[in-house]
């Protein structure tokens, strides 16, 4: 400042000097001179005001002007707010940005609607369970993209709303998907609407409800027969030989219902328990016998008459020491259903043919194959749901309970085991399970010298 002062009046001493000289020692002189050096003064301040003016009109103020004279602190003061400022739009942006990404991460639709119920923005979750595309949607009014007249009926009501359930945009009917919406108020007027997929919490809630049922209805008809037979015992005088008679029928109910219970729980332990690991390994030699004097006592059992054609192969495996990583009863339990079933739902004059092979890939390969009546096609993808029958009467007759490839499939998934079933109506049945090279190992077998 004091510096600007002193040169503006060094140089209207100059010029009134210089003006007093060339003037002939006249005060006009000196006058004109001062008129021209404040001109001169005047205009080159408006040019550096000019220079400032025009840099500030740009949108990069980052080149700074020169010649800016007196005014050079001013630019200086400038840049520093326009930069201080520049950082806290950067921070902010960089804020958003990340809160943007976290709600697109949701796993649940997140919307939000103005005051009149336009789309101001969305995820991509809510996108596409409500079929919106924020490209061509944007400001849109949602009524007019969720046309299902209950959220259309709920839109309408103001305030927080219990939460309503509507199909979603892709929803099929051989694919349905539902999904609940919720809307809460905010700020002015506006509406933060929140959905969910609940397609698979629906589905489970059925699953668990015809469960129950299935149980129920499994444990009700022996029981039905049993307190049938004991309020006849307890009422009606009967012979000896009808009393042992109705005693056979009711030890054939009970066993049926212990069967059944057995099979749930047996079911309930592998859901509950710990994927079986590697500390456990079963030898192959155990499993294959348990599994042959099951087959043949059941066989014997179901058809005393007859002697159902049974043959079993292990290819030698039985003597080699081949164990396999996992729970023994499990495994027990698994092959076991499967050759039990070949059993029952093979005729007395049927045969069935177990095998355990080691394939060339290093897997090994448990498969039971039948010729009793087949199962069609559409049946095979449902047979391992509980108590999907196809055959209900033979399945009851023979002590089936509906859950025996349901067991099967489950102690398979936990032993990374994979299940196959082919089969041909008519002709007969193949059920196997292939061990991954993981699950095996051969152990040295200590060969006993008389
Ligand atoms: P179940 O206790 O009724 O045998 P499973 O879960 O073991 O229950 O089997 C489901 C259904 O699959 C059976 O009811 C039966 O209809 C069919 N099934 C299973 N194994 C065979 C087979 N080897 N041959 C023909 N049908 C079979």
């Amino acid at each position: 400042m004091f510096r600007q002062v002193a040169s503006l009046t060094l140089l209207l001493l100059i010029g009134a000097l210089f003006g007093y000289i060339v003037g002939s020692n006249s005060v006009y002189g000196s006058c004109a001179g001062l008129f021209v050096v404040s001109l001169a003064w005047t205009i080159f301040d408006q040019y550096q005001i000019k220079n400032i003016l025009k840099w500030l009109q740009q949108e990069e103020l980052e080149n700074r002007p020169s010649k800016v004279g007196v005014y050079v602190s001013i630019v200086e003061r400038v840049v520093r707010v326009v930069r201080a400022q520049r950082r806290i739009n950067l921070e902010s942006v960089n804020r958003l940005n990340a809160f943007l990404s976290a709600i697109q991460a949701s796993p649940n639709g997140v919307l939000l609607l103005d005051s009149e119920s336009r789309i101001d923005w969305c995820n991509q979750t809510a996108a596409q369970q409500l079929g919106i595309d924020m490209q061509k949607d944007e400001k849109q009014l949602i009524a007019n993209l969720v046309r299902d007249p209950m959220f259309s009926n709920y839109l309408k009501l103001l305030g927080a709303q219990e939460e309503i359930v509507i199909h979603a945009r892709d929803s099929k009917p051989e694919l349905p998907r539902r999904i609940s919406v919720q809307l809460f108020p905010y700020g002015d007027g506006r509406r933060l609407l929140l959905s969910r997929d609940i397609t698979q919490i629906e589905q489970a809630e059925v699953m668990r409800r015809d469960f129950v049922a299935n149980v129920s209805h499994e444990i009700r008809t022996p029981l039905t027969v049993l307190s049938g037979f004991v309020e006849t015992l307890l009422t009606l005088p009967v012979s000896e030989q009808e009393r042992r008679g109705y005693l056979e029928l009711m030890s054939v109910q009970a066993t049926r219902m212990q069967t059944l219970v057995n099979d749930l729980l047996t079911l309930s332990k592998l859901e509950g328990s710990p994927i079986p690991g590697k500390s456990e390994w079963t030898p192959i030699s155990v499993l294959w016998k348990q599994c042959n004097q099951e087959a043949l006592s059941l066989s014997q059992l179901l058809y005393p008459h007859t002697v159902q054609n049974i043959q079993f192969n292990c290819d030698g495996l039985e003597e080699v020491g081949l164990e396999v990583a996992g729970s023994r009863n499990e495994l027990f339990s698994a092959m076991t259903n499967l050759v039990s079933n070949a059993v029952r739902y093979t005729p007395e004059d049927g045969s069935i043919y177990v095998s355990l092979i080691l394939l060339s890939s290093g897997e090994l390969e448990f498969k039971v194959e039948d010729t009793g009546a087949g199962i069609a096609r559409e049946h095979i993808p449902r047979l391992t749901e509980r108590f999907y029958r196809v055959d209900r009467s033979r399945s009851r007759d023979s002590g089936g309970t509906g859950l025996g490839l349901a067991i099967v499939k489950h102690v398979a998934q936990r032993h990374d085991a994979r299940l196959s079933i082919s089969s041909q109506v008519g002709k007969g049945s193949s059920f196997a399970i292939r061990f991954p090279v993981h699950r095996i190992r051969k152990v040295e077998v200590e060969v006993l010298v008389p």
